[in-house]
């Protein structure tokens, strides 16, 4: 580490690191410059799907680096249109416009409701969120998301963000007015500590929105590309949203990400959006490579194996230690602690030797596991039987 000081100076200091420096990765697994081996449960904030180094994300970078990198966004690539037929041939949308980021997907979703309620609307442009969600950190995407203290970051927000409280209808209905023109909700809380949204709400959601002439978006950064166990979680509620961002997944660890929406609210016109980075080719290529691992015969199957697997181990470690119980939706779930000792867990994994175990507390009393989709039935053993002994020497302590 002393070699590396003045290259860790030279950052800007954003979060708190741990002493580690990363060098190398194999699916489910990460190794540092000390050669320690981690099991990792985080994958990138679930942006892996297919672990580390996936060898179809390799063949793709290696494909079509080879062929061509970026034409630049005025132009089409081969890559682009490929990956935009599986999106709207296994959704309900019908355009994507593809982005770096989850928050650049969520700005255009963001552009296009407002653009929406320009053309149909009267200029409504109000969106309502939720408390507690989460949805990138530009100005906007900050405005929109509910977590606590972001309302005075950097102020003036971005205006026309009321929030309601998530899993409650009258919250919404209550913000209602005549500038509404959207709501945006996560279908799992993420960053808000893995709360799922009940299929109930969600179809009352879409009823709501469409008795008012309002967009439905659904923010699936997070949730989608398989995490929830079907490719898109709004699927497991029977809803067609308007609008749909994607991001984290869909590039298995790449940075990629899209705006999906249905033909009728696609109103974007010549000027209104783009970026010099936006669907280029060696991005969707390795997205065509994810998008075909994860729509393989039998692959969700295993996700849902693997996401049973977990729930129940979490719920036996539940039920040994007295904890409250655990939730989530296909591999992205949670344990809730019986005390804030949270990050003091994610600390002593990630010490454990001789090797260590990667995991995240978004909230002090939850630790949130999104491992590869592909984590294997031995390592989520090894996590349960790993987590059971460092609960243990917490409670020692
Ligand atoms: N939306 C959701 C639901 C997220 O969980 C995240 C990131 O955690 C984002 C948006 C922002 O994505 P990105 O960090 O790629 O900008």
């Amino acid at each position: 580490m002393a070699d590396d000081r003045a290259g860790i100076n030279a950052l800007m200091e954003i979060t708190a690191r741990p002493d580690l420096i990363f060098v190398s990765g194999q699916g489910s697994w990460i190794e540092d410059k000390n050669s320690k081996r981690y099991l990792d449960f985080i994958q990138g904030w679930a942006v892996n799907s297919l672990g580390h180094n996936p060898p179809a994300v390799l063949q793709a970078l290696q494909d079509q680096g080879r062929r061509l990198i970026n034409p630049s966004p005025a132009f089409y690539n081969q890559p682009a249109l490929d990956l935009a037929l599986r999106l709207v041939g296994s959704s309900c949308f019908d355009k994507v416009f593809f982005a770096n980021s989850g928050a650049e997907a969520n700005e255009g979703a963001i552009k296009l409701a407002r653009k929406w309620g320009q053309l149909k609307r009267n200029g409504a442009y109000k969106i309502i969120t939720f408390k507690d969600s989460f949805h990138g950190r530009t100005l906007a995407t900050m405005s929109a998301s509910g977590k606590p203290g972001w309302d005075t970051k950097f102020a003036p927000q971005v205006d026309g963000f009321p929030k309601a409280q998530y899993n409650d209808l009258a919250s919404v209905q209550a913000l209602i007015d005549e500038q509404t023109v959207a709501v945006m909700i996560e279908p799992v809380q993420g960053e808000g500590g893995v709360i799922p949204a009940t299929q109930q709400f969600l179809q009352d959601l879409r009823a709501l929105t469409t008795q008012n002439d309002m967009l439905l978006i659904v923010d699936e950064v997070q949730t989608g590309m398989g995490r929830t166990g079907t490719m898109y979680a709004y699927q497991q509620a029977g809803i067609e949203p308007d609008i749909m961002t994607l991001g984290k997944g869909i590039g298995g660890g790449v940075p990629l990400a899209a705006l999906c929406a249905r033909e009728a609210v696609s109103c974007f016109e010549h000027g209104d959006q783009g970026g010099t980075y936006n669907g280029n080719p060696l991005m969707t290529a390795v997205g065509v490579a994810v998008f075909d691992v994860l729509s393989a015969p039998g692959f969700m199957a295993s996700v849902n194996a693997r996401a049973q697997q977990l729930s129940v181990g979490l719920q036996g470690l539940a039920q040994k230690w007295g904890l409250p119980g655990e939730r989530g939706s296909g591999l992205l779930r949670a344990l809730v602690l019986d005390g804030n000792y949270g990050n003091e867990l994610v600390q002593l994994a990630c010490q454990r030797a001789p090797e260590g175990l990667l995991l995240n507390a978004p909230r002090a009393n939850l630790l949130r596991f999104m491992p590869a989709l592909n984590v294997s039935t031995s390592e989520i053993d090894t996590l349960l039987a790993w987590l059971d002994d460092l609960i243990a020497q917490v409670r020692a302590a």
